[in-house]
């Protein structure tokens, strides 16, 4: 059953704005990929991989961080209050991609983890979860991976395999996209 949205009226299109701005910043078209670790560097986001983050590879929290059915990324402040992004690299790098976009997202729209929690979350390895940052952030990490005229203009050139490879995006991710984005009605119109 798809969850009720809890997204405010023009979220998508400012998060579409958002997708088109920052690949201007980098100097780059809607139309291009953007490599999340480029952007997470433009934000002045350090990002690490499991690996990195544990000396200890024989800690339990290092063992579930590095399982892909367990952990894709989280990110947090550091002890200089700086975000940074801890990720999962055993993904595929279409994952990894997505995973760090959804982070970014969380810190772009600047989603605060009460400090309580934040160092329960550190202390426990737990994730805070709060469904309406969720949501923006799920909606705006795909905006950053493939922005609508990106999509429109890619699924009139290409299958849904080469709009994945070109976007270094899931095949699900691009499915996603196709769903939420409207493509799909779009699409259906302008082949009538
Ligand atoms: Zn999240």
């Amino acid at each position: 059953m798809p969850s009720k949205s809890l997204l405010e009226r023009g979220f998508k299109s400012k998060a579409e704005k958002i997708a088109e701005e920052y690949r201007a910043e980098l100097g780059i078209s809607k139309f291009d990929a953007l490599d999340a670790f480029a952007l997470a560097e433009h934000l002045n986001v350090s990002v690490f991989t499991v690996d990195d983050a544990f000396d200890d590879k024989s800690s339990p929290h290092y063992i579930s961080m590095s399982d892909t059915t367990k952990f894709s990324a989280m990110w947090m402040p550091n002890e200089d209050g700086d975000k940074i992004i801890i990720h999962n690299a055993n993904h595929s790098k279409y994952r990894q991609q997505s995973n760090v976009m959804h982070e970014l997202a969380h810190i772009i729209r600047g989603h605060k983890v009460p400090e309580a929690h934040a160092k329960l979350c550190a202390q426990y390895n737990l994730h805070y979860f709060n469904t309406l940052h969720e949501q923006e952030a799920k909606h705006l990490g795909g905006c950053l991976q493939i922005t609508t005229p990106g999509l429109l203009w890619a699924l009139k050139r290409f299958t849904e395999d080469q709009i994945s490879e070109y976007y270094c995006a899931s095949i699900e991710m691009v499915k996603y996209r196709i769903g939420v984005s409207g493509a799909n009605r779009i699409r259906t119109y302008q082949n009538k």
